[in-house]
């Protein structure tokens, strides 16, 4: 069923090309800017089907160099537009009838600056890169957005406790990695995430990260029961394991948020295994593994 792929990484231009693409060929999905990143870069979504009952929404890429989630929520858009046209089939269920009365929604890239740094270097965030270059020598391993705010940090879901366990690790100010901010939804890139959630009542939200293999679902006292039978049912198929959050990965993060606002089911998917950045190679193993995890929690 699955096309055979060469995956390629998603920087912007990647990223537009491929996106572009599927657009023409598929006239059923549609594209939207939701929001411009620091550096004015679009933070686009893209729907397929109605909104009859509550979507669901798919987020890649909150850390720059995570974007092969980008990679792999772009092909498995692709993988499920195909099917779609087939008039086909996916874990029992077809995908026209399915998409008249239900959605999907991808941001692919929640942030493409960081993303662009990490992937082309530091002159790609204009008038942030000297301050980039005095942050890091080494963009290889950039995660922040382009003011070094790690966007994972930024949330309105226990941001204070975060505060101070980032204190605590000598985390002060502007980072590569694990700054949260002056205050909560300080970044245009979190503050996108609360816009489409406000605006777009989202049934569950899942938040693509790297690397781990294992499946995020609760937050503190918020977390709905239905929440750990569905990270219990991903984990099913995926073989991935189902886990709860530790030190600074605690709370201020997209998921936690979605969770403590919505009372609504969120996920975090810390997606392949090995050292960030994944290489591409990793895509093709990853994309099996995860298709019909994707596929459920689409459509459960
Ligand atoms: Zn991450």
């Amino acid at each position: 069923m699955l096309e055979k792929f060469n995956a390629i990484s998603m920087d912007e231009n990647n990223r537009k090309e491929f996106i572009e693409k599927l657009i023409k060929k598929y006239k059923f999905i549609k594209q939207e800017v939701l929001s411009k990143s620091l550096c004015q870069r679009d933070i686009n979504y893209i729907q397929i089907g109605n909104l009859d009952r509550a979507p669901v929404l798919f987020v890649g890429a909150t850390h720059g160099m995570e974007w092969i989630t980008s990679s792999l929520l772009l092909y498995f858009l692709r993988d499920i537009c195909n099917i779609f046209e087939n008039n086909g089939r996916i874990v029992g269920v077809n995908l026209k009838s399915f998409f008249k009365k239900n959605a999907l929604i991808v941001i692919p890239c929640l942030n493409p600056d960081g993303v662009e740094i990490q992937i082309n270097g530091a002159s790609s965030a204009g008038k942030y890169s000297h301050d980039i270059l005095k942050l890091s020598d080494n963009t290889n391993f950039w995660q922040a957005n382009a003011r070094g705010v790690d966007i994972n940090h930024n949330f309105d879901a226990g941001w204070e406790e975060v505060h101070e366990l980032e204190q605590k690790a000598k985390i002060f100010n502007p980072a590569p990695t694990r700054y949260g901010g002056e205050k909560p939804f300080s970044e245009p890139e979190s503050l996108a995430i609360k816009e489409i959630c406000n605006k777009i009542k989202f049934r569950h939200v899942i938040s693509f990260h790297s690397q781990g293999r294992e499946i995020f679902w609760d937050y503190a006292n918020f977390t709905p029961k239905e929440s750990l039978p569905m990270a219990q049912l991903m984990s099913y198929g995926s073989n991935y394991s189902v886990s709860r959050p530790t030190g600074l990965a605690i709370g201020a993060g997209l998921k936690d948020w979605f969770i403590k606002e919505f009372n609504r089911p969120g996920f975090t998917i810390e997606v392949g295994l090995g050292s960030n950045p994944l290489p591409i190679s990793d895509l093709p193993k990853i994309f099996d593994e995860l298709f019909e995890s994707m596929a459920l929690a689409m459509i459960i």
